[in-house]
C-alpha cells in the first residue's frame, strides 16, 4: 500500500471544525486498505501569528515542502484585523502559494440534485451541473508591472495595472486544463477577450497552438470572457472544463460557485508544476469559503466543502480515483437521505451539526467501502 504524505492546516474561525471531519475518513480507507496515510498538522493564520508573530512558521513551511499535498481550512478573523500588514493570517496563504508555485487553481461547480432548489437557477438548468474551472493563478493583472497610482501632477492621479502573459504561463495552465478534460468529459471551452486585449490575442493563439501539437483529441472551443459569462448563467451545463486567466477566472469563478447554491459546499485545489521525476505536483486543496467567524464555534458550519476538497485530494495528487468517487457519493447518498447542516436547510428535511455531518458521511462512507 501506498503511503501518502499529508499535511493537514486547520487555521482559523470555523476551520479547525470542518478539518476534523476529515481525519477520520482518511482513517476509514487506511482500515480498508485503500491507502495508507501520514498526516501531520500545523498552523497558518490567526492562529501561527499567535503562536509565533508570523502567519506561517519557516518549520510549517518546510512541512508544505515535503508533503505530498497540503489540506487547508481556513484563515483570518476580526480577532487580527489589527495585526502588521506583512503578518496578516492571509499572508500564510499567500506564502504558501508563492513557494509552492501554485499556477493553477481549480474549482468544480457540481450540483447534486437533492440541492437543485437552492440554487438561483431554474432546477432544470442546474440539475446534475458538473463543470470545473481553471484559473491562472500566479500571472496576469495582479502582479503584473507597473502597478502603480501615479501623481500626473495637475491635481489628477493615474491608477495602473498591467495584464502581461507570456507563452510558458499559457501552456503550462492549458495543459492541467487538457489533462482534467481526458479524465472528465473531454471538452475544453477557453475564455479571453481577444477582440480588445493582446494578452487575449497571445492566450488563444497559446491553446490553439496547444491543442493542435498535444491535445488533438481533446474537443476545443473559445469564448470572449464575457459572452461565457452569459452562458454561464443562461445553459451552464454546456460546459465541462473552463479554462481562463487570472482575472476573468477570480470573476468567473464566482458566478460558476453561486450556480450551485451554498458556500459551505464548494471545495478548489491549486496546483503546482509536476516535479522533474515525473511524479506528482505540489498541491493545496481549501474549501472556497473563509473562516466564518459569524458561526465559528457553534458547530454551525457545513464540513461538505472541506470533505470534498479531501475527495479532489485523494483524486488529484494521490490518484486514487475510485475513492474519491465513494467519498463523493457519501457526500451525494448523505444530502438524498435529507441530512443538511443550518446553511443547507430545506422544509422536511433534517438538521445536523457539523460533527453530526461528519459522522453521517463517515458512516455512509464506510457502508459503502462495504
Ligand atoms: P466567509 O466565507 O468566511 O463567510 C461568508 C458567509 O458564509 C458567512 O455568513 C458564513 O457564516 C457563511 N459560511 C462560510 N462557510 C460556511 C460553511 N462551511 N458552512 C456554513 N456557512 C458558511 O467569508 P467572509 O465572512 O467574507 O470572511 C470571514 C473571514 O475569512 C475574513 O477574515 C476573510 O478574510 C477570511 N477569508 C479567508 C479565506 C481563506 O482562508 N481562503 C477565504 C475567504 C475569506
Amino acid at each position: 500500500m501506498t503511503t501518502h504524505k499529508l499535511l493537514m492546516l486547520p487555521g482559523d474561525g470555523i476551520g479547525p471544525e470542518v478539518m476534523e471531519q476529515v481525519r477520520p475518513l482518511a482513517t476509514l480507507l487506511g482500515q480498508a486498505g485503500v491507502a495508507r496515510f501520514e498526516v501531520e498538522t500545523g498552523l497558518v493564520g490567526g492562529c501561527a501569528y499567535d503562536a509565533c508573530g508570523r502567519a506561517i512558521s519557516d518549520a510549517d513551511m518546510a512541512l508544505a515542502q515535503a508533503a505530498d499535498a497540503v489540506l487547508l481550512g481556513a484563515v483570518g478573523g476580526p480577532r487580527w484585523d489589527g495585526v502588521p500588514y506583512d503578518v496578516r493570517p492571509e499572508a500564510g496563504l499567500f506564502r504558501l502559494r508563492k513557494e509552492l508555485q501554485l499556477f493553477a487553481n481549480l474549482r468544480p461547480a457540481v450540483c447534486y440534485p437533492a440541492l437543485a432548489d437552492a440554487s438561483s437557477l431554474k432546477r432544470e438548468l442546474v440539475d446534475g451541473l458538473d463543470l470545473m474551472l481553471v484559473r491562472e493563478l500566479t500571472g496576469g493583472i495582479y502582479f503584473g508591472e507597473p502597478k502603480e497610482i501615479l501623481d500626473l501632477g495637475n491635481g489628477q492621479r493615474r491608477g495602473i495595472d498591467t495584464q502581461v502573459y507570456d507563452t510558458h504561463e499559457i501552456e503550462r495552465v492549458g495543459r492541467v486544463a487538457f489533462e482534467l478534460a481526458r479524465q472528465r468529459g473531454n471538452k475544453v471551452t477557453s475564455a479571453e477577450k481577444r477582440n480588445v486585449m493582446k494578452s487575449g490575442v497571445l492566450w488563444n493563439e497559446v491553446i490553439t497552438a496547444l491543442h493542435r501539437n498535444e491535445y488533438p483529441d481533446v474537443h476545443l472551443e473559445h469564448q470572449l470572457a464575457d459572452s461565457l459569462g452569459m452562458q454561464l448563467v443562461r445553459a451552464p451545463k454546456q460546459f465541462d472544463v473552463i479554462l481562463t486567466d487570472n482575472l476573468f477566472g477570480d470573476l468567473l469563478s464566482d458566478v460558476a460557485a453561486m450556480l450551485t447554491g451554498s458556500i459551505g459546499m464548494l471545495p478548489s485545489a491549486s496546483l503546482g508544476a509536476a516535479d522533474a521525476a515525473g511524479g506528482g505536483r505540489r498541491a493545496l486543496y481549501e474549501p472556497v469559503h473563509g473562516s466564518a467567524p459569524d458561526i465559528a464555534g457553534k458547530a454551525l458550519a457545513n464540513p461538505i466543502a472541506m470533505i470534498n476538497s479531501f475527495a479532489m485530494c485523494l483524486r488529484t495528487s494521490f490518484g486514487l480515483v475510485d475513492a474519491a468517487g465513494l467519498v463523493e457519493q457519501a457526500v451525494a447518498n448523505v444530502l438524498a437521505a435529507g441530512l443538511r447542516t443550518d446553511d443547507i436547510r430545506t422544509p422536511g428535511t433534517r438538521t445536523l451539526s457539523t460533527g453530526g455531518m461528519g459522522r453521517a458521511i463517515h458512516d455512509e462512507l464506510a457502508r459503502l467501502l462495504g
